[in-house]
């Protein structure tokens, strides 16, 4: 069982019917990218970064340190593509005591993620030229979280082209990349044709989406019941994000939870799903579902699933 599992690990993630698909893994440091190369992982599909910044006390890492961390990850990726998400702090991800204590009735609708980093662009300027500098290291993809409004990606692509000029003034390498944006407010998956204009690919945030989809705090036990991965308003929004992006061959991926359970990878693949990111555990087990899985049919499907009122009864049927 061992040896098969390892020799598993070592296999191309394709359909029966010939189909490629990328299995990504999500990593909290750079440290983690060992094992993702343990896993069998083809890139990292989510560098959360703001693990960089959180529980420290007094000052945020600097441009040196988050380059250097930058780089650890890109390097122990040895080649392969890594995606690096801008600091998501806030809500569930408190940067320290008095954040987590702060007065805001709703943090999860408050200043986080993007929010957060615009509000402070001296800050979020310092991790932009550390990304952008890491990116002469290897294949760098820069994904923003928690966009919903058209002049936050104003901003934020304003800011990017503004730390592109900073380190060419300074005359410090960088590389190209790749910009992303993820789709996790319902706003943002109803406005794909405006992200699509700006973004080289999407990566949908299920565990935010599904939140703020149906009103279900992530973190809250006693409505843990109501949050559904399967219900018919958030289904119809993974499935249109991921239908627009094939339509017009951006790059799209999931990076929620949703990716990494086993139970619902046929699901997302019948809706054109190719590029999946979850933690390294579940990679092997993701994997052995899409050996097995024959795309053709699990498309037609997949759509009466979405058209059900009842998708888990058509899942299980
Ligand atoms: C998500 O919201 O699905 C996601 C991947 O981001 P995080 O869990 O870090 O909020
Ligand atoms: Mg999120």
């Amino acid at each position: 069982e061992r040896e098969r599992l390892t020799r598993l690990r070592h296999t191309p993630a394709i359909t029966m019917d010939g189909q490629k698909v990328e299995l990504l893994a999500n990593i909290e440091m750079p440290e983690d990218a060992a094992g993702a190369i343990k896993a069998g992982a083809v890139g990292v599909g989510l560098f959360r970064s703001e693990f960089l910044f959180m529980g420290r006390t007094g000052k945020l890492p600097d441009e040196e340190e988050q380059y250097q961390a930058y780089r650890r990850a890109v390097e122990g990726m040895r080649g392969l593509p890594v995606t690096i998400r801008t600091v998501d702090i806030g809500a569930d991800k408190p940067l320290d005591k008095s954040q987590k204590d702060g007065t805001s009735l709703n943090p999860a609708l408050g200043l986080r993620a993007i929010r957060w980093s615009l509000n402070d662009p001296a800050m979020f300027l310092t991790q932009l030229r550390a990304i952008l500098r890491a990116a002469a290291h290897g294949q760098v993809n820069l994904l923003i979280p928690m966009l919903a409004h058209a002049s936050e990606i104003r901003q934020t692509l304003s800011l990017i082209d503004f730390a592109r000029a900073e380190l060419d003034n300074r005359g410090v390498p960088y590389g190209p990349v790749k910009l992303g944006a993820m789709i996790e407010i319902p706003a943002a998956a109803l406005m794909l044709k405006l992200f699509l204009k700006h973004f080289d690919f999407l990566s949908i945030g299920t565990n935010d989406l599904i939140q703020y989809t149906l009103a279900i705090d992530r973190a809250d036990e006693a409505v843990a019941h109501l949050y559904d991965p399967l219900h018919p308003a958030v289904l119809r929004l993974v499935a249109d994000t991921i239908a627009e992006c094939n339509a017009q061959g951006k790059g799209v991926s999931v990076c929620g939870e949703m990716a990494g359970d086993a139970s619902h990878t046929r699901l997302l693949l019948g809706l054109g799903l190719r590029s999946f990111s979850m933690h390294p555990a579940q990679i092997l087990a993701v994997k052995q579902e899409v050996l097995r899985s024959d795309t053709s049919r699990l498309q037609p499907w997949a759509q009466r699933v979405i058209e059900s009122d009842d998708p888990a009864s058509v899942l299980s049927a």
